[in-house]
């Protein structure tokens, strides 16, 4: 198999015409704002290159490259790192409008950059809820503003998250924020006949749907995984069935009325089980699961600490197993990292009073390098397409997951494998403190991040002026 073989697969839209999200950040031009990108190794593969960006696109690779690039061009002495595609995350919470004092678009994007992502999607369970265009594109704009990474907005499904009335998705789609998601994360469309026409609404207008798969009636009070650790602490318990039942039936509407419907965060093994069924059937079915899920299980449970409550829950061994192998079979398409910061006031008290959500974005690219690639198990080309491409792809999201090549947009980002370093939610770009990682070592870190051309991560450190 050559490399090429592996890039996004050719039915990937042409983006050539990127930018395609309403008005993008200028890319930098002109001979100072040439980066010469010294000594990596694409995709982790081969010899050391160089690789020259211009204009906001990959100019050109190879030895040559470093004798073409302008003397005043940003030379990066990058000695062996490993060049990926900018990661693209399909689900993150940057908590603006409505909850600024845990984490604003600035600071979200900030963390966005330093985790190595050039764009995300933020969920629409602000206050107010992301449910009409001008919201959108406020956020939107403020994304690009900033110009750390690429921040579009999500609109909710149900207007006010209410789960009663469908938004506009159409007037959505066409703003300026060209909102190409809807979601009620946070809360499920558990009434079949909203996500119905939802599902047929969303066809239209060519639109995701990704559902918060929870049936309430099955969590009422619950705050753990029904388990054992849960019913010997007295926790009310989540159980699988919960999340089951509704992708069971997302699934058979999908296929019956042929929207595209994606699954957040999946956490059992019994949702691997029905995701197999559905892609051997050919139903428009895509999900994405999280780092946390990947690798943490419900024996946090004993330490009692509010920084564990999750939704959905952490689960048991069987099923980050089974969660694993179905990311490297493709049957979960994507890693997203449900990035969800909360004060301390909402993390430190008991258990059952925690908001759930945990910080996810400035952690996952060494996570999944740790669980996949440090073992040999997978290589980065496998970490690409998890976290960049088929996250790109499944959001038809122009100009990001593309492969690297010239003529590309430098969407990329770095990572060092010669230096491992401490989670610390204190040191975080993040306003937020809530990663249950605290104190565990990460064992590669994103050094560089680059966003059309513009360096947003320099040294491990979002470049905020
Ligand atoms: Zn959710």
């Amino acid at each position: 198999m050559t490399n090429n073989d592996k890039s996004p697969s050719a039915t990937y839209p042409d983006d050539r015409a990127y930018p395609a999200t309403g008005d993008l950040a200028p890319v930098p031009t002109g001979a100072e704002a040439e980066v010469l990108l010294q000594g990596v190794l694409i995709y982790g593969e081969g010899e050391p290159t160089d690789v020259l960006l211009r204009d906001g696109v990959i100019a050109e690779i190879g030895q040559a490259a470093g004798k073409t690039a302008a003397t005043n061009a940003e030379v990066l002495d990058l000695n062996g790192q490993i060049l990926l595609p900018g990661l693209v995350d399909m689900h993150v919470h940057l908590r603006e409008p409505g909850r600024e004092d845990t984490e604003t678009v600035a600071t979200g994007s900030a963390a966005a950059a330093q985790g190595g992502f050039t764009a995300v999607f933020t969920m629409a369970n602000t206050a107010p809820v992301m449910d009409n265009p001008t919201i959108a594109e406020t956020v939107w704009y403020k994304g690009q503003k900033t110009n750390l990474c690429d921040v579009h907005p999500v609109g909710s499904i149900s207007k006010g998250l209410q789960g009663k009335e469908l938004t506009e998705f159409g007037m959505m789609a066409d703003s300026d924020a060209k909102v190409r998601m809807f979601s009620d994360d946070g809360k499920c469309v558990d009434d079949p006949r909203l996500m119905r026409r939802a599902i047929e609404y969303s066809r239209g207008v060519d639109v995701l749907l990704a559902q918060h798969c929870e049936e309430p009636r099955l969590t009422e009070g619950a705050v753990a995984h029904e388990g054992d650790h849960a019913a010997r602490l007295g926790l009310r318990g989540w159980p699988r069935v919960a999340e089951e039942s509704i992708v069971a039936r997302d699934a058979i509407m999908a296929r019956d009325y042929g929207g595209r419907v994606h699954i957040c965060h999946a956490s059992t093994e019994g949702t691997v089980e029905l995701l197999k069924w559905a892609k051997a059937q050919n139903i428009p079915l895509t999900a994405e699961v999280t780092p946390h899920h990947l690798i943490l299980t419900d024996e946090r449970l004993e330490t009692f600490d509010g920084v564990n409550r999750v939704n959905p829950p952490l689960r048991e061994e069987r099923d980050t197993r089974a969660l694993r192998q179905a990311l490297v079979d493709g049957i979960i398409d994507c890693v997203a990292t449900d990035h969800a910061p909360h004060g301390s006031e909402e993390k430190c008290c008991e258990f059952d009073k925690a908001r759930p959500g945990m910080l996810g974005l400035e952690t996952s690219l060494a996570l999944i390098a740790q669980i996949f690639v440090l073992n040999g198990d997978q290589d980065w080309r496998f970490v690409a397409r998890v976290m960049s491409e088929r996250p790109a792809q499944i959001t038809k999201l122009p100009g990001h997951g593309r492969p690297i090549a010239v003529g590309e947009p430098a969407n990329l980002c770095v990572v060092d494998t010669t230096t491992s370093w401490v989670a610390e939610g204190e040191k975080m770009a993040s306003k937020s403190r809530n990663t249950p990682y605290e104190g565990m070592d990460m064992p590669v870190k994103i050094s560089t991040t680059i966003l059309r051309g513009k360096v947003t991560c320099r040294e491990g450190l979002a470049v905020t002026e």
